[in-house]
């Protein structure tokens, strides 16, 4: 019997595999996820959230269940999920614990962007074997070894938004980089074995330039690494994304997580890549979603059997909740199944169209859930309130914050490459 059927007294998925039209290893391996969120998460998320620490003892377990090498190339000995099956996961652990996953992403982007994407891409024959090299011994420490890495990217300018080159610079040295700057928002820092830091080659009396972006895998325990300031936000509280400091930290040529040019490139024919950080946010809408019903009903754990579903305003508020779910699930899912390499600007567009709708709509959806059930439903001892203030951040998340998704579509809609109003 497949996955998503063959249960009892679990939630149902998110995407069902039969309507969804998913193939049996994946829908498995999607329903998985979904228990493992269900079974290890959810107990744990609300002490990480009240004290804002990181859940480390959720990565340790997720090495056990082959969940930190799910995009791992199986020729590196991974799972080798592809795009939509890694996004179908990730949104299965968002609702359960919301940080964990989003701390997951960074994680599984370490190795999504440097083995599926990268095989997608352009490279010279050199280029490539040297890669696959160095990835290996990355994906070894992952899966032998259940090292965890990280991908502090934002810096507090325009870097992060792919506007201008990132501040954090690598100077080439014999045998390596030399490397300093600052990153602020890393999530799972001083957790993470590994920071998979962007920043930009400069060379001597070179300008610097976005093509010259490197992705790097820093130890933490490298001489000259430092994690600063305090993390005491709204939400997402538990990926503990303090600030970074890279004070001439020396890493090896080795630690090269892409090829010279390949992030830039990646940046550029791979946009889907930016799409990662909204499976979250999908899993936190449906959470907000199954809360309410749940509540209504009467069935919701630690609260009283009381029923309120035989309100016609509540009926009405469910409606539009359920309309606005599957409204986000259909966009969407199409833009996580096509995403590709050099996608059509239509596709681009929706990519884009469903981060937005996936971002404000999880907030939106989580928002309608408190006004519907009620005061006594956003008591601190439920999770619906840590629902609504994880779900505020999805926004806020750059390269594609709601703002940046709004930009783009208005100008890219209007304008073709290269036109002008002169
Ligand atoms: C819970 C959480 C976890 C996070 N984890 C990580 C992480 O692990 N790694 C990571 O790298 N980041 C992470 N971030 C950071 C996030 O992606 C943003 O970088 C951060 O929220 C930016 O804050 P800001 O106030 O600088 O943003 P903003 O001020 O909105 O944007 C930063 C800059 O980008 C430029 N910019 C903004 N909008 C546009 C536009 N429309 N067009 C052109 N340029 C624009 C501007 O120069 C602006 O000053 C996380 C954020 C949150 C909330």
């Amino acid at each position: 019997m497949r996955a998503d059927i063959d249960r009892h007294d679990a939630d149902a998925p998110i995407f069902a595999a039969r309507a969804f039209r998913l193939s049996e290893p994946d829908a498995d391996l999607i329903a998985r996820a979904r228990a493992f969120g269900r079974r290890v998460l959810a107990p744990r998320a609300a002490a990480h959230d009240r004290d804002a620490t990181f859940p480390i003892e959720n990565f340790r377990d997720m090495h056990g269940e082959r969940l930190l090498g799910i995009c791992i190339p199986r020729e590196h000995g991974g799972t080798g999920a592809d795009f939509r099956t890694y996004c179908l996961a990730a949104a299965e652990l968002g609702r359960y614990c919301g940080a964990t996953a989003l701390s997951w992403n960074m994680h599984v982007c370490s190795t999504l962007w440097s083995g599926a994407l990268a095989d997608d891409l352009e490279m010279s024959a050199e280029d490539r074997g040297a890669h696959r090299t160095r990835r290996e011994a990355h994906y070894r420490r992952i899966l032998d070894d259940g090292a965890v890495y990280s991908q502090p990217f934002s810096e507090g300018g325009a870097a992060a938004a792919g506007v201008v080159a990132f501040g954090t610079e690598a100077r080439p040295v014999d045998g390596g980089f030399m490397v300093n700057g600052k990153k602020i928002f890393a999530s799972l820092s001083g957790a993470a074995d590994y920071y998979g830091v962007l920043c930009t080659e400069r060379l001597e009396g070179a300008a610097a330039s976005r093509r010259n972006t490197l992705y790097l895998a820093v130890p933490a325990d490298a001489p000259g690494v430092s994690v600063t300031g305090d993390w005491d936000p709204l939400g997402m509280r538990a990926t503990v994304s303090r600030t970074l400091v890279f004070r001439d930290v020396f890493v090896p040529d080795d630690a090269m997580l892409m090829p010279r040019g390949v992030y830039f490139l990646a940046a550029t024919r791979w946009p889907h890549m930016f799409l990662t950080l909204s499976p979250t946010y999908m899993g936190l809408a449906q959470a907000a979603y199954d809360f309410t019903i749940r509540y209504l009903r009467g069935e919701m754990p630690g609260t009283p059997p009381v029923k309120r579903r035989m309100f016609p305003t509540k009926q009405i508020a469910v409606a539009e909740m359920h309309i606005q779910l599957e409204q986000t699930k259909a966009l969407w899912f199409q833009a996580v199944s096509e995403a590709c390499a050099n996608p059509s600007k239509e596709q681009v567009l929706r990519a884009y169209a469903a981060q937005f709708t996936v971002m404000e709509n999880a907030n939106a959806i989580a928002a309608k859930a408190i006004r519907t059930c009620g005061g006594q439903a956003m008591l601190k001892s439920l999770a619906l309130e840590r629902i609504f203030r994880d779900s505020r951040c999805g926004a806020l998340m750059l390269p594609w914050t709601a703002e940046i998704c709004l930009d783009r579509i208005g100008r890219d809609a209007l304008y073709e490459p290269g036109e002008t109003d002169e």
